[in-house]
């Protein structure tokens, strides 16, 4: 069976190469004469993957010392309540930015332990632009200003990050990972689920500036407090192993491909093939302000209902799969995540041409 070009949010395409290693080393792991999956976490071997994976991300997205890199578990949302609960610290309230679904359910989160002050909001546009921001709104004193850098559902992305002066900035980054150079220093802390740029989902990515851990809510359960995961060097319980292991196998990817660089020059290569097809286009339109649009999730429409479902219906016979928008937006979305192929791109916008030519 041939594999397709797969447009899922999420989990999405992984880099072949990857999984076909993967699938090398699934029974046995290098000389160890085990799957990694059947190693204990306190294992030599397992240590050196996970130190290793560490090394890499370090490299890869030029994490100072001072930040600590812990590989979790609970996705993204599991952060929306462990963000307020390790930071809310000392004035018990942050400002959020809600740009969508996932800023929304995390503000909402963190509404249950402080004050959240909604310092700007796209929602009386369906998310298709990121608000322009009022910095007199800001609160000088909140324990800290969160973003969503990529909206995965609505298709926009940060280019400019607020000034949010010496409150940390904490970001959302599930959909973007690795997929654009980011300056970290700006962050005191950055999360990701891995089930979109980073491998199986499972593991979730966080990384910390060192001296916001420590301060929990007394409340806090042990294992949702950073510090613990930090000091354990993410090995406190048994991790998820056999994710971190294969993510390890995509830094080494990342790296062989020319790192973050060279991937983000690529990924604005593929996102300019469909953002100009769509703007040269009478038919398809994009639904996002054109200064925001993401690299990673392209939403498009046509002009009704019944040529979206047959679009969708048509393409995916061709092999391009997972297009149909999210219900809140309807229509069609591309995600073009790392892994997937300049190839997948340019054949989906040959397909869009013909489906044009024949439908308009
Ligand atoms: N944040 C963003 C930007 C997302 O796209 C998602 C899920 N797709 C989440 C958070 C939630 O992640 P999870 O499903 O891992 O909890």
């Amino acid at each position: 069976m041939e594999r397709v070009f797969n447009f899922s949010a999420g989990p999405s395409m992984l880099p072949l190469e990857v999984l076909e290693q993967a699938q090398k080393e699934f029974v046995c792991y290098g000389s160890s004469g085990m799957s990694v999956m059947e190693m204990s976490h306190r294992s030599k071997v397992f240590e050196g993957i996970l130190e290793k994976a560490q090394a890499d991300l370090r490299d890869l997205m030029h994490i100072p010392d001072n930040y600590k890199i812990l590989f979790l578990q609970g996705g993204g949302s599991t952060q929306f309540a462990m963000i307020p609960l390790n930071l809310m610290n000392k004035n018990n309230k942050a400002d959020y930015v809600v740009t969508g679904q996932w800023a929304k359910k995390a503000a909402e989160e963190a509404a249950r332990y402080g004050k959240v002050n909604i310092v700007a909001s796209s929602a009386d546009t369906t998310f298709d632009r990121i608000p322009e921001l009022d910095e007199s709104k800001f609160d000088k004193h909140a324990d800290y200003f969160y973003i969503t850098l990529n909206n995965t559902i609505y298709g926009t992305r940060w280019t400019k990050l607020p000034n949010v002066g010496d409150v940390p900035l904490v970001g959302d980054m599930s959909s973007s990972i690795l997929s654009e150079e980011i300056d970290i220093t700006k962050f005191g802390l950055l999360f990701a689920g891995a089930q979109k740029n980073l491998g199986p989902a499972g593991v979730t990515v966080v990384i910390i500036r060192e001296d916001l851990l420590g301060n929990a809510m007394d409340f806090t359960p042990t294992m949702l407090k950073y510090d613990i995961h930090a000091k354990n060097n993410s090995l406190y319980n048994t991790p998820p192993t056999y994710g971190i292991y294969f993510m390890g196998r995509v830094f080494e990817w990342v790296k062989a491909q020319g790192g973050v660089a060279a991937l983000q020059k690529r990924n604005e290569e593929k996102a300019a093939l469909l953002y100009d097809f769509l703007d040269s286009s009478a038919f398809f339109r994009g639904t996002v302000q054109k200064k925001d649009r993401s690299l990673m999730n392209v939403p498009f429409v046509l002009p009704t209902e019944e040529l979206n479902a047959k679009f969708i219906k048509e393409a995916g016979e061709k092999g391009f799969v997972n297009l149909k928008g999210h219900r809140t937006v309807g229509g069609m979305r591309a995600s073009i995540y790392n892994a997937m192929p300049r190839e997948g791109v340019e054949a989906l916008v040959a397909f869009m041409k013909q489906f044009e030519a024949e439908n308009k």
